[in-house]
């Protein structure tokens, strides 16, 4: 059915029309049902299903009943309570527009913004206030906030106040208001405490279930990529590069993560805004517009920060840390795939974690594809496809542009001058990135799959080591203890044993610009090799430090890969030259202390831990 069928008021009707707002979302149906006119009631809705609206819509009879618009404002007829600033400035935008023909006059009451206009609008009159639990106290307690003339009351996201802690600040405000109020509570989640509260604060609710909790979301593609833990900031590179969504929201569980995530990002040429706890509102307020007016097209973010945003858009969702529990994972998924436009959601599994991916996966009921990280060399195919479309696509040029092209024409041939514009779009685009331990990691699964591992120290029926998830409660999906340096890389050589020497013929030398007299040192050189050629330490061999160089051994199949990324420019160490030596080194004793048999380097005490 429709809006009018569903016989909308018409004076929301008509900014519903100018939205282009056609169907109604199944909690708008629901809450338009003419048995749930009038009635409080208790909604189970997720951010996303448009629940905004919804009780925009459920509120027109109370507030406006027959009539088209409002009279003049006074004291508010209406409140919605939220759990954050953004939430509650959302609420107050989107029911802005609902409302705009109905000369509807609002405030946000929200903590870490100015209070004099708060103070001078509510002393003004308003129709509807919407703000957080403790800013309204403050005003209430004031005496700038009157809740005597409130007809209808609105408690969205009721789980996540509780879960802040605003339990007392919702009663206190409760409390000031009329009994014979309407009441309207949303809630993701029915908890036994939501389902105890809504007995007193609503007067014989109606329940409406919308969207049945933890169902597989139609219009999201959920995909799963395994990958070496140490590749994961690439990873989250090439799944974006790989993306055409307009807007995307990165997830990561710390606000240190975010920091590093977003400036990672930034530099290397995405248009990227981050929100944490950490930021300012001012700060936080102007990442979010930078995405709503599409300066910024990815969002880095906390769980917490980004809990009941609506960015417009969202068509992509990495998931750059596991999520802690199905729950988690849902709300994160869910920033995307709204309000009828697809989504995707990605989750990027460091291979050891990857059990505990997939019963993460199977208690959120969600069938996910497996599927590789898409590679630089697909990306760099795709960037041509798009590049050849968009240059030869679209409308004829203008006749300006015309004469300006046969003008360029007369001075470099169309070859170099389509050549040229080709360099120019690309470097627009972020370097994809190689990911050889991802591979390596692949591999490695493949080749160990069958066989038992060294770990597997309680028998065939025992939970197999690190790979298994943690047990239930908080933490069950939570990182798995750390392996050293190298926590998420695929088994290495150090966790099967005691290290090999590298086979005859099988490793490959390089050197490096530093030697003794430059403090050369394992402790640093090591690091330092893995960062820039993407490689464990335990791909690393024999290091022999002399005068003024270092040899060094890299084992097996990385050197092929070690050599690519070690001939790339270094930002963060520029002076830090590699290059592939021809010949080993002689055999001889180690120099200066830091020369070691193959296998035998690193700093002392630290090797496989
Ligand atoms: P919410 O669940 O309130 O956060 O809403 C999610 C997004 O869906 C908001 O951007 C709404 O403006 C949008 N939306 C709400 N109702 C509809 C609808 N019937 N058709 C299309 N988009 C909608």
């Amino acid at each position: 059915m429709t809006f009018e069928e569903l016989r909308a008021h018409p004076t929301l009707l008509r900014a519903l029309q100018m939205r282009g707002y056609e169907q109604p979302t199944p909690v708008q149906s629901a809450v338009l049902a003419p048995e749930h006119a009038a009635r409080d009631l208790m909604v189970s809705a997720e951010t996303g299903s448009g629940k905004t609206v919804a009780f925009g819509l459920a509120l027109a009879p109370t507030l406006l009943g027959e009539k088209p618009a409002f009279d003049a404002p006074k004291r508010p007829r209406a409140l919605v309570l939220a759990p954050t600033r953004e939430l509650a400035m959302q609420v107050q935008r989107e029911l802005g527009w609902l409302y705009h023909h109905a000369n509807m006059r609002s405030v946000a009451c929200v903590g870490g913004m100015g209070m004099q206009l708060q103070l001078k609008l509510l002393h003004d009159g308003v129709h509807l206030v919407v703000g957080t639990p403790g800013r309204l106290c403050d005003h209430i307690e004031r005496g700038a906030l009157s809740l005597d003339a409130l007809e209808a009351l609105v408690i969205d996201e009721a789980d996540e106040m509780l879960d802040m802690g605003f339990r007392d600040e919702l009663e206190r405000i409760i409390a000031a208001a009329p009994r014979d109020r309407r009441t309207l509570m949303f809630s993701a989640t029915l908890p036994p405490e939501i389902a105890r509260l809504a007995r007193t604060w609503l007067t014989d609710p109606m329940r409406i279930t919308a969207t049945p909790p933890q169902q597989q979301h139609r219009d999201i593609e959920y995909r799963v990529h395994v990958i070496a833990g140490r590749e994961r900031e690439h990873a989250v590179v090439n799944v974006l590069r790989a993306s055409e969504a307009q807007g995307t929201i990165v997830f990561c569980t710390t606000r240190e993560g975010v920091t590093r995530l977003a400036a990672s990002l930034s530099e290397r040429g995405f248009a990227c805004v981050a929100i944490s706890g950490e930021l300012s509102q001012p700060e936080r307020t102007r990442a979010l517009q930078a995405l709503r007016d599409g300066r910024a097209k990815v969002l880095v973010a906390t769980d917490v920060a980004a809990r009941g945003l609506d960015l417009p858009d969202v068509g992509l969702v990495v998931q750059a840390d596991l999520p802690n529990d199905p729950q988690a994972f849902q709300h994160r998924s869910g920033r995307t795939g709204r309000a009828g436009r697809k989504g995707v959601s990605v989750l990027l599994v460091p291979a050891e974690r990857k059990r505990g991916a997939e019963r993460l996966l199977f208690d959120a009921h969600i069938k996910a594809v497996w599927s590789d990280v898409p590679d630089a060399a697909a990306i760099r195919t795709r960037d041509e496809a798009r590049l050849v479309e968009s240059l030869t696509a679209g409308d004829p040029p203008e006749e300006e542009d015309l004469a300006l092209a046969r003008r360029v024409l007369e001075k470099v041939s169309p070859e170099q001058l389509a050549a040229r514009l080709v360099a120019l779009e690309r470097q627009k685009l972020p370097d994809p990135e190689d990911l050889p331990l991802t591979v390596a990691a692949a591999e490695a699964e493949a080749r160990y799959a069958n066989a038992p591992r060294r770990y597997d120290t309680r028998g065939p029926s025992a939970p197999r080591g690190r790979f298994e998830p943690r047990g239930y409660g908080g933490d069950r999906y939570a990182p798995a203890p750390s392996y050293g340096g190298d926590r998420f890389a695929p088994p290495s050589r150090d966790d099967r044993g005691p290290p090999r020497a590298a086979p005859a013929g099988d490793s490959a030398w390089f050197t490096l610009n530093v030697g003794r007299t430059q403090n050369a040192d394992p402790k640093w050189i090591i690091p330092a090799l893995c960062r820039r050629g993407g490689i464990t330490k335990s791909d690393i061999g024999a290091i022999r430090v002399s005068e003024h160089e270092t040899r060094f051994e890299i084992l097996g199949r990385a050197a092929q890969s070690f050599e690519e990324l070690a001939q790339r420019p270094d930002r963060q160490d520029p002076r830090l030259q590699i290059e592939r030596s021809a010949a080993a080194p002689r055999p001889g004793p180690p120099s200066g202390g830091y020369g070691r048999e193959p296998g035998h380097f690193g700093p002392p005490g630290k090797r496989g831990k």
